[in-house]
């Protein structure tokens, strides 16, 4: 059988227990050996760039995966230019794992730019796209992508809606908390929380 490869990009600005959490649920739904965190330098699909730095972002994500062993990061995408292309970086995966199955996992709120994404058809040619549930997001639901992929890419987005629990955590609302003072216990793991009031991240106060 061929090994199954869980790709996960993200800003991870920072890095939360919502992205572990349901990073763990889809790697055991989707029966995979492990899940790689794929930072990025800056994605396509935000205007603002990242608040904390590339090598901030990382060390963040080194400390948080500490402890799970089905979980790696990869650096890939910042040896390459900016913006960070999805179809780029498993094209890279591709010719390093030629024979694994490779899964891009993203979460529902990624569901309504599918269509616009860089050179779709390629990347859904060399890989699985994964659409997992989030909180405050309508469950997974093509029926508005119709128009821009074929019944078959339908078919398979369909076939690969991963059912993970409803964390109402997101990136955006710890840096608003952290940037005013309040409370973030339970949201990231104690040690991303230290390495950002050590480093004075986000507006907190060291
Ligand atoms: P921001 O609030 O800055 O946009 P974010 O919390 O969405 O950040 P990203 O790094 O942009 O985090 O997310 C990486 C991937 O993880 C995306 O595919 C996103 O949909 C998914 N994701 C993030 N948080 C959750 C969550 N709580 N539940 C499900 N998917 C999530």
């Amino acid at each position: 059988m061929q090994n199954k490869i869980v790709l996960f990009g993200g800003t991870f600005d920072p890095v939360h227990s919502g992205h572990l959490q349901v990073a763990d649920a889809a790697r055991r739904h989707l029966n995979a050996e492990r899940v790689i965190f794929i930072p990025a330098r800056r994605p396509p699909h935000k205007s603002e760039p990242p608040a904390a730095s590339e090598q901030d972002r990382m060390q963040m994500l080194r400390l948080a995966l500490n402890g799970w062993k089905d979980f790696q990061v990869s650096d890939c995408e910042y040896h390459r230019p900016e913006p960070s292309f999805t179809v780029d970086t498993v094209e890279e995966f591709r010719r390093r794992l030629p024979f694994a199955s490779l899964v891009w996992l993203v979460g529902a709120d990624a569901v309504k730019d599918l269509p616009r994404w860089h050179q779709i058809d390629r990347l859904m040619a060399l890989c699985t796209l994964a659409v997992m549930y989030r909180a405050g997001y309508p469950k997974p639901d093509f029926t508005p992508c119709k128009p821009y992929f074929t019944a078959e890419q339908i078919r398979r987005l369909q076939e690969h809606i991963v059912p993970v629990p409803l964390l109402d955590i997101s990136a955006t609302e710890i840096r608003r908390r952290l940037a005013c003072g309040q409370d973030v216990e339970g949201l990231l793991p104690a040690s991303v929380l230290e390495y950002i009031r050590s480093r004075g991240l986000y507006g907190c106060r060291r």
